[in-house]
């Protein structure tokens, strides 16, 4: 795992490349965030593989016991479209360090990292069989995994209707155990004590990041009232002036959508914001040059209930609210079936306690978004999925646990 990551570090320009080629995601944070994660990623598992072990148990005066804790068996992995490389290592990385062999399909959409990554397994020495990458379709490559009978667990992120699909076809074939990474609608809750050009940009970049391709898309923005007005001119300022276009230039910070499926969609849910009566601070169109862009989008003046608070986007759309007291705030932030993550912008110690442990989500950001780590869990809540990702949770989960039982003494049995 060590090579693997070495050489991944050799190839990493030609990697971050195949991912802005795939999925028209910036080549700048490609080469500075999604591959050098990667190869952190298989690292801090490298460094746990021999760290594994069970526990000694005294059951009882006649017996003691030991667990092992045991590779889980093949792992199939489906993942998305929007961190090919991100989500290849996230899955792989922990599943190898556990012992297991790894089926990983990518997104259709975004291949082509994949098949550069098992060919570099096969350069670092992984053994035939170990890491195997299968290309395809959801329902005939995707559905083949989620069914088989040899497989031993799956798991997976994508969307929530995926998601469903594959915890059928797990329970219909040998019921397999599954861990889900799901869809988001997070919010991002600011107080009127935040500095308002940080909580501005932290807004911004929080629903533009990756096109607002990203599951954990603080898309549900609530300000407090006091400083609502002045927070809602900056935002629109700086979103008119976000820099949008090829993916391989330094200054821009969004390029196109993965697609003309995803483009189509984000444009009927911004339709449909419209229809259904709220303002459009700006945005709200594809921008004027060739490609799937679309502009950041703001909307206000939005209700709990409208289809674009509710649904996950996936685009680079945001539902702007207002809100008077703490508690207001933390029963609307709750107001969603999603669970993944969810930020906070105060000064006071005591609201960030308050709602950090108030808000159902996997990941509370506090001042901060976007803020990943080999070691911190990551995964959501309610329909947000199950099963965490990154740090040793995301270890175990492909371990079994064996109990050894013996007895202390001669016993008759
Ligand atoms: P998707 O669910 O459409 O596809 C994900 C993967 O599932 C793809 O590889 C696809 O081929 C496969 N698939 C599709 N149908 C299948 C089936 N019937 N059986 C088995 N596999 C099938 O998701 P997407 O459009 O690629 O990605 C966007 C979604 O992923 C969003 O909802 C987003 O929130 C979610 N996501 C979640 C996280 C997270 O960590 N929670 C991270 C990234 C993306």
């Amino acid at each position: 795992m060590m090579k693997f990551a070495d050489l991944i570090e050799e190839n990493l320009e030609e990697l971050a490349t195949l991912d802005s080629l795939d999925a028209g995601k910036l080549f700048s944070l490609g080469k500075a965030i999604d591959i050098p994660g990667v190869i952190s990623c298989l690292r801090y598992y490298a460094g746990a593989a021999d760290k594994i072990h069970g526990r000694t148990l005294k059951m009882s005066r006649e017996f003691q016991a030991y667990t092992l804790l045991e590779p889980i068996g093949v792992v199939g992995s489906i993942i998305p479209w929007n961190f090919p490389s991100t989500m290849f290592f996230i899955k792989a990385s922990p599943a190898l360090a556990a012992g297991c062999t790894v089926v990983m399909k990518p997104a259709e959409q975004t291949p082509l990292s994949a098949l550069y990554y098992a060919h570099l397994a096969k350069m670092a020495g992984v053994p035939d069989g170990v890491l195997n990458v299968i290309t395809g379709f959801g329902p005939t490559a995707g559905a083949a995994i989620s069914s088989h009978m040899d497989i031993d667990m799956v798991s997976f992120t994508g969307s929530t209707e995926v998601g469903r699909e594959i915890m059928k076809a797990a329970a219909t074939s040998n019921l397999k155990p599954v861990a889900l990474e799901l869809g988001g609608k997070s919010p991002l809750l600011i107080f009127d004590d935040a500095d308002i050009d940080m909580a501005s940009d932290l807004a911004l970049l929080g629903v533009l990041y990756n096109k607002g391709e990203i599951c954990v898309a603080g898309s549900r923005v609530f300000v407090q009232e006091g400083i609502y007005d002045e927070f809602v001119k900056k935002l629109v300022e700086k979103a008119k002036a976000w820099p949008i276009g090829d993916p391989f230039d330094p200054q821009v910070r969004q390029g196109p959508q993965i697609d003309k499926a995803q483009f189509d969609k984000i444009l009927r849910y911004i339709e449909h914001g419209m229809r259904e009566g709220a303002t459009l601070l700006t945005g709200g169109k594809p921008a004027e040059r060739q490609g799937y862009y679309i502009e950041p989008t703001i909307f206000t003046d939005v209700k709990e209930d409208m289809l674009i608070v509710k649904d996950e986007i996936f685009g680079p759309v945001m539902a702007l609210m207002k809100f008077k007291t703490i508690e207001e705030a933390i029963k609307s932030a709750n107001n969603t079936r999603y669970g993944l993550a969810a930020g906070i912008v105060t000064k006071s110690l005591d609201v960030a306690n308050t709602v950090s442990r108030s808000i159902r989500a996997g990941t509370i950001w506090i001042n901060c978004y976007f803020a990943f780590g080999d070691d911190c869990p990551f995964g959501g809540c309610k329909m947000s999925g199950f099963g965490k990702d990154h740090g040793s949770e995301g270890l175990h989960k492909y371990l079994h646990t064996k109990s050894v039982v013996t007895p202390i003494y001669n016993s008759p049995w």
